[in-house]
């Protein structure tokens, strides 16, 4: 039998289930990635990093054992290639985003052997639910209910061996010409694609786990696994990602865990209640009367509100793709609850810039932020950028780092510059106004306007 393994989001050959499937039941397999036209047509951006980032996983994959590289409509090219090769069975791994179920469904209406597996989380959206067949909506119970199925199985996580000597290599070629073809040009990301790439960073993890715990909310301190990007694309699997957490017991690695965890709640909210892609998950949330205007959106999307902590981490997304977790929260909270601007537009325009753009982990983080999801935190709980920047950047390292401008001032007034008199501002070589802008709002004078804008949008 030869086989046919559509490639998406497992950019990998290790440990990768429908491969491992594929490759065990077939005499061939040949495998297949598609760069789809209408997801790349959304791209506004012809240099977006992540289009490079999906190149170079590709490559290594090709270079290992070769890969047909293919762009157009998944739903013609699929069938097309399927035929060509004279393929008996088409193996995939699921992906549980409402579009790509769907494209999913069609895909297999045209192929008449088809199997796909669980490869992306540990659990899939129906498997951890109450005991009333219900799905969960508040974190701390669904992970509760995860590990105890997780610890009823033995903690048995499985290695889905690949035989690569049986993967077929295509006689197209496969270069850097596809990028004419799709319309990008080549733009390397800070973090090299592929899966080699994956290990070396998740080696260098191994030294930071333990102090996990402690480490993870300071900017300036690299704390955390800086693997995001590469489980998006599955160039590392769950499976191993869970056994690494469980070398060793602490509560750094207890706490890592939880955060893979996150990222499995949201996928089932995403897949149980796929509304939560265009509206609030809390119903009533929707009738919010957002009222910041576009100064103060674009003071956000360029770093130039006059809140150091939040424009340093502007910054470093838009140069970058990337911000760290506290920052993500911190920024969010700020464009909704002190900028008053509708979550939705703060959402799409991490999904444009994000590296490790992920439609379940975005939309819950952002809907987490703005009080409006499941699980959220309530909205009068605001985070105060000023304080949040003292505990968690309180030298400044993070906000100098991006910021340059603001590097004259002491570890006090970097926070808050605008508190700084003439005297100051002078022999920080920085004038406020001039040299980095004014706060764009007042922020106690927000912050009673958000409570009153979340409490008359919620009960009207
Ligand atoms: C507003 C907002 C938007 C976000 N958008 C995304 C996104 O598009 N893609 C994305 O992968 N994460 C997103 N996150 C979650 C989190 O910020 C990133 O996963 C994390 O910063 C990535 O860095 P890391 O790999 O060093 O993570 P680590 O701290 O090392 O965590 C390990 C892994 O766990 C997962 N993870 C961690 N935290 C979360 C979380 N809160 N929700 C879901 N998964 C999590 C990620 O896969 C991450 O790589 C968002 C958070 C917020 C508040």
């Amino acid at each position: 039998m030869k086989g046919l393994v559509w490639l998406r989001r497992d950019l990998r050959l290790h440990d990768q289930t429908a491969l491992s499937f594929a490759t065990k039941e077939c005499h061939e397999v040949e495998l297949v990635f598609i760069f789809d036209k209408e997801i790349l047509g959304k791209l506004k951006d012809k240099t977006d990093k992540r289009v490079s980032f999906i190149y170079e996983c590709l490559k290594e994959i090709d270079e290992k054992v070769g890969i047909h590289v293919l762009y157009g409509d998944p739903n013609i090219e699929i069938p097309k290639l399927f035929k060509k090769i004279k393929a008996d069975k088409l193996f995939f791994n699921r992906d549980y985003e409402p579009s790509a179920l769907k494209r999913d469904a069609t895909v297999m209406k045209s192929i008449s052997k088809v199997a796909s597996y669980k490869d992306s989380v540990f659990f899939e959206p129906h498997e951890v639910l109450k005991n009333d067949g219900k799905p969960y909506t508040v974190f701390t119970p669904f992970k509760k209910k995860w590990l105890e199925r997780f610890n009823n199985l033995g903690k048995n996580v499985s290695d889905f061996k690949v035989k690569k000597s049986k993967i077929k290599r295509p006689t197209q070629k496969f270069n850097e010409k596809i990028f004419k073809k799709i319309g990008f040009t080549y733009n390397p990301a800070i973090f090299k694609g592929g899966e080699s790439f994956a290990k070396s960073e998740l080696k260098k993890f191994e030294k930071k786990i333990d102090r996990y715990d402690e480490c993870r909310d300071f900017p300036s301190v690299d704390g955390t696994s800086n693997l995001s990007v590469y489980i998006r694309h599955g160039c590392l699997s769950i499976r191993e990602l869970i056994n690494f957490s469980l070398k060793d017991s602490n509560k750094g690695r207890d706490i890592w865990l939880s955060e893979l965890i996150w990222r499995e709640f949201y996928q089932m909210i995403l897949a149980q209640f796929p509304k939560t892609i265009k509206n609030c998950f809390k119903e009533k949330y929707e009738r919010i009367d957002w009222r910041g205007g576009s100064k103060e959106f674009r003071a956000w999307r360029e770093g130039k509100t006059g809140f150091p902590i939040v424009d340093a981490a502007m910054r470093c997304l838009n140069e970058t793709g990337t911000m760290p977790n506290r920052l993500r929260m911190v920024t969010a909270s700020f464009l909704c609850k002190t900028l008053l601007v509708d979550y939705k537009k703060g959402e799409k325009y991490f999904a444009e810039k994000l590296l490790d753009f992920d439609l379940a982990a975005n939309n819950g983080g952002w809907q987490w932020s703005s009080s409006t999801g499941c699980d959220s935190q309530p909205y009068f709980r605001i985070f105060n950028p000023y304080t949040q920047s003292e505990k968690f950047d309180g030298d400044g390292i993070f906000i100098k780092q991006w910021c340059p401008e603001l590097r004259g001032f002491s570890s006090k007034k970097i926070h808050s510059p605008a508190d700084a008199d003439m005297i100051e501002q002078s022999e920080a070589s920085c004038r406020i106004g001039v040299d980095y802008p004014y706060p764009v709002v007042d922020y106690k004078r927000k912050r009673e306007e958000a409570m009153k804008m979340y409490k008359e949008g919620i009960s009207t």
